[in-house]
């Protein structure tokens, strides 16, 4: 047991933590056993795990969870993998992973090594991650560290696009959890230069407009649901958008209508809003609904004073597509204050960052959580050209240990 004392300043704490004999020893295994890391991060990514189709890497990680000696390795019903690391108190400090990729089943998982640097799609995000958490699990075993507060690792399910935060959101809907998980610690993809202290929210729609379409001579005058969306559009595209909150909104598919001379049936686009403040983007959905209503309205007005054969309206449908909400680490947060002072220790330079990844959720309830990376160098993400280099890793491995023995020791 590395023995605590609450008495000294945090940053104090740190260095005392840093210099211990056994984070000594945890420090020169994170060295060591570089080759095994890799080694777990290749084979991770050769199981496919496209969205909603996660289980076979999921079933491979809770075997390496149990090969590490966690306990109560489960899978629950979303996909999750969940392994712990006993310790006094019933508030868990969480690492976590996303196992999913962007990558569909068929994809070639032609995952290869050349030097330090590791090639194929997934191999940084997550791969990175699933292999930080590993090392950090790996190493707490050998080195025999003990801590106050419990720790859970999650392998969990769901972070990316469609998949909508689906893993986290079960993980914090879970009793079990979501009041027993005090500090969340993220890991997705690769590098030691940025936390993720706030979340990006995002709510996305397809909107559809349908009419009963016809000839574009015989019928004309009938309402076309293209030009209600163009309306829409166009309306909607002048709404102001404030520089802070930072916000944002981007139409990002258009589609409708069967040819050149037939008034469509229907027409459909796909809309994004973001903002770091769940108001605006409030603001944004009512804007973007009173345009589709105002141009609806216009369009089915401009019809029946044409006076068009077939008597038709517009109907119009906005379906939510996706919804990650947003939230931000108090300034006091002891989440914050733990990761600086082990970058100060660690002597590493990192920007505090705005995105939308795992910790939205707990971002979102009010919960402390941080993203941040496993450490080495990636690029190319989400792209099948994506690449890891190793070199550096041990930074990143050091900085999430680091944290979570700080915020582990401090109990209750
Ligand atoms: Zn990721």
């Amino acid at each position: 047991m590395v023995a605590s004392n609450s008495y000294l300043p945090l940053q104090e704490e740190v260095a005392r933590l840093a210099s211990s004999p056994q984070l000594r020893a945890a420090f020169e295994r994170f060295r060591a056993q570089e080759a095994q890391f890799t080694l777990w991060q290749m084979e991770a990514t050769r199981v496919a795990a496209p969205p909603f189709g996660e289980a076979a890497r999921g079933a491979w990680l809770a075997d390496r969870f149990r090969e590490l000696g966690l306990i109560d390795v489960q899978v629950d019903e979303a996909g999750n993998v969940f392994g712990i690391r006993p310790g006094f108190g019933s508030r868990f400090v969480a690492l976590s992973a996303h196992i999913d990729t962007v990558f569909p089943a068929a994809t070639p998982l032609n995952i290869r090594q050349q030097g330090s640097r590791l090639y194929g799609p997934g191999v940084s995000d997550n791969g990175a991650g699933i292999a930080a958490m590993l090392a950090v699990a790996s190493v707490l075993g050998s080195a025999r560290i003990a801590h106050t507060l419990p720790f859970v690792f999650i392998g969990n399910v769901g972070e990316e696009g469609e998949g909508d935060l689906r893993g986290m959101r079960h993980v914090f809907a879970t009793p079990r959890w979501r009041d027993a998980i005090a500090y969340s610690v993220v890991v997705d993809g690769a590098g030691s230069d940025t936390v993720v202290a706030e979340a990006l929210g995002s709510r996305r729609f397809e909107v559809i407009v349908r009419g009963l379409g016809g000839h574009s001579w015989s019928d004309f005058g009938a309402p076309n649901p293209i030009i209600a969306l163009a309306r829409t559009i166009e309306v909607f595209s002048q709404t102001p958008v404030p520089v802070t909150p930072k916000t944002t909104f981007n139409v990002g598919v258009i589609r409708g209508g069967t040819s050149v001379n037939s008034i469509p049936e229907s027409a459909s686009m796909r809309v994004d809003l973001r903002s770091t403040s769940m108001a605006e983007i409030d603001r944004l959905e009512r804007a973007l609904r009173a345009a589709l209503e105002q141009a609806i309205g216009a369009e089915n007005r401009a019809a029946a004073q044409h006076g068009t054969r077939k008597a038709q309206v517009l109907q119009s449908e906005v379906v939510e597509i996706g919804n990650r909400p947003a939230g931000e680490l108090a300034p006091n947060a002891r989440l914050l204050q733990v990761i600086r002072a082990v970058d100060a220790q660690l002597r590493n330079t990192a920007q505090v960052q705005r995105a939308s990844t795992d910790a939205n959720i707990p971002l979102s309830l009010g919960r402390e959580a941080i993203a941040i990376g496993g450490g080495g160098s990636g690029g190319g993400a989400h792209t099948l050209q994506e690449w890891f280099d190793c070199n550096g890793r041990e930074l990143g491995l050091k900085r999430i240990l680091l944290t979570m023995l700080t915020l582990a020791e401090i109990g209750e």
